[in-house]
């Protein structure tokens, strides 16, 4: 059972930020920059492209809603987007709040505060639509 199954069911804690029957979206506990987010399908599988089209489909549509309240939730130039898994063998889709490359690059990380990481997921909660 992966770590994100065990968030899935409750076993540990996340700071989460969206969730529906197939998917939820929680924020990285080392994240690489104030508001990132992994969206998860609640189906463990490895890997991305091992989903099928719709399963896929259905990752990015749930991204997109998360994406967009993201973007108004925290001041950013714009959400960057990746997939990698290499820590964490169950798909998930980064979605990171960028003003510069590094942003993404997985080289600088954010400390935030446990009061932090709640404010911050019920300001992006409160954005989804
Ligand atoms: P990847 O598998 O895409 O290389 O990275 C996995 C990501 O999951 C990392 O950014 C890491 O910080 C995050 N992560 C690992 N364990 C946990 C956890 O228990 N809770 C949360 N919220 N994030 C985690």
């Amino acid at each position: 059972m992966s770590i994100f199954t065990k968030i899935i069911t409750g076993e540990i804690p996340s700071y989460k930020v969206a969730e529906n029957d197939d998917f939820i979206a929680f924020l990285d506990i080392n994240p690489n920059a104030k508001g990132h987010t992994l969206v998860v399908p609640k189906k463990e599988e490895n890997k991305i492209f091992e989903m099928s089209r719709e399963e896929y489909s259905n990752l990015m549509d749930f991204s997109y809603t998360v994406a967009k309240a993201l973007e108004k939730a925290v001041p950013c130039n714009r959400i960057g987007m990746s997939v990698i898994g290499l820590e964490v063998p169950h798909v998930h889709v980064h979605l990171i709040p960028i003003n510069k490359m590094a942003d993404i690059q997985y080289i600088q990380k954010v400390k935030l505060s446990n009061d932090e990481f709640v404010a911050l997921a019920k300001s992006i909660a409160d954005k989804i639509e």
